[in-house]
């Protein structure tokens, strides 16, 4: 394993930038967002980001068609990302949500520009120190200090950060920024390795302590879908969409042409079941006419539809749902209302 002292940080973001488009956790305004950095930029790696970094793969908004009509033809052009970059600062919660992603956008039928914006980038994910008060990630079997599928990880230790290739990608990242690496001591490797073991079992200690876990809890909501958990727990949502919009796995979007004269372009922009025209159909039919119904299929399609098609929750247990839902419809709520088994009770 290799580590970087602190003070080589500055030149290191500077190699890097040179070589891709370089995004970071970046401090502004009072708000940590993940954006491409440019030098005097405050990196800041305190605190998970607000928006998750899906963006960057999936963007919030994006124009991936223009066209021009003329006399009897119609010309298009489509719009594709060409630019290498490197994701630093990933936490592990967020890089587990990829993986989620990767389920619906590289499955048949493949999202060709998510699939673009995956071979490009490279992904450096660093380890949480402490999680936060709304953490929940081992509760879906992920730790915070660890990230499989990373392509570099990286430790915080205090005067340096511990730096592990663990893909070709991350191989080759390595190879550039070599001369400004030191080999580890083993004491050093050791540390890394007690603090994926600490920050670990505190989490787990603290969803235990929360009183829920996520044994048993598919087979606990199978038959819930007519349950008046869903009368209870509906009435106070706002249907504002911020726990979709901020959530990591949300994947559903909206495609919308816009055109002035004899040209114009399609994109496409992130959709959230929270609305009631999320459904809405032109025969002014609703399958999901009221807010309760959109709630159940939020949580029920996290908690029980992903996983049965794909094998994993699409929960990575990141809280940003529980910090920032403005009426606090808080899904750890409803996985211990729904019977989630205790762990070790
Ligand atoms: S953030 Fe809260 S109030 Fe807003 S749509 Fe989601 S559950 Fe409803
Ligand atoms: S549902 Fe909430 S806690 Fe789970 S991944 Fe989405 S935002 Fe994070």
């Amino acid at each position: 394993m290799k580590k970087i002292a602190k003070e080589k940080l500055a030149l290191l973001w500077e190699l890097l930038a040179h070589k891709a488009t370089l995004y970071f956790p970046l401090q502004e305004d009072g708000a940590v967002n993940f954006a491409p950095w440019k030098n005097g930029a405050q990196v800041d790696f305190g605190v998970n980001s607000i928006v998750p970094p899906k963006n960057v793969f999936f963007p919030q908004a994006e124009t991936y068609l223009r066209f021009k009509t003329g006399a009897k033809r119609l010309q298009l052009e489509s719009v594709e990302p060409e630019e290498k970059f490197i994701l630093f600062g990933v936490r592990p919660c967020d890089l587990a949500s990829f993986n989620i992603l990767d389920k619906i956008f590289l499955e048949e039928p493949t999202d060709g520009l998510y699939a673009k914006r995956r071979r490009l980038g490279t992904l450096v994910s660093m380890g949480c120190n402490e999680p936060g008060e709304t953490c929940f990630c081992t509760s879906f079997a992920l730790e915070p200090a660890f990230a499989p599928g990373a392509d570099v990880m990286v430790w915080d230790m205090g005067e340096f950060l511990l730096w592990e290739p663990r893909s070709t990608k991350g191989e080759a990242l390595t190879a550039v920024i070599n001369e400004l690496l030191d080999e580890a001591a083993p004491e050093e490797t050791a540390a890394a390795v007690r603090l994926r073991d600490t920050t670990a079992a505190g989490e787990a200690a603290a969803a235990r302590q929360r009183g829920w876990n996520t044994e048993g809890l598919q087979e606990a909501l199978r038959g819930k879908f007519n349950d008046e958990l869903w009368e209870k727990l509906y009435h106070r949502c706002l249907g504002c969409g911020i726990c979709t919009y901020l959530c990591p796995t949300c994947h559903c979007f909206d495609i919308q042409d816009f055109s002035r004269d004899l040209e114009g372009e399609r994109f496409s922009c992130w959709d959230s079941c929270m609305f009631a025209e999320f459904t809405l159909m032109t025969s002014g039919e609703n399958p999901r006419p009221t807010q309760k119904e959109r709630v159940r299929q939020r949580f029920l399609h996290k908690l029980l539809y992903f996983p049965s098609k794909f094998g994993l929750y699409a929960c990575v247990g990141c809280g940003r749902c529980v910090r920032k839902c403005p009426v606090h419809l808080d899904i750890t709520q409803v996985i211990k209302e729904a019977g989630g088994v205790v762990s070790g009770s």
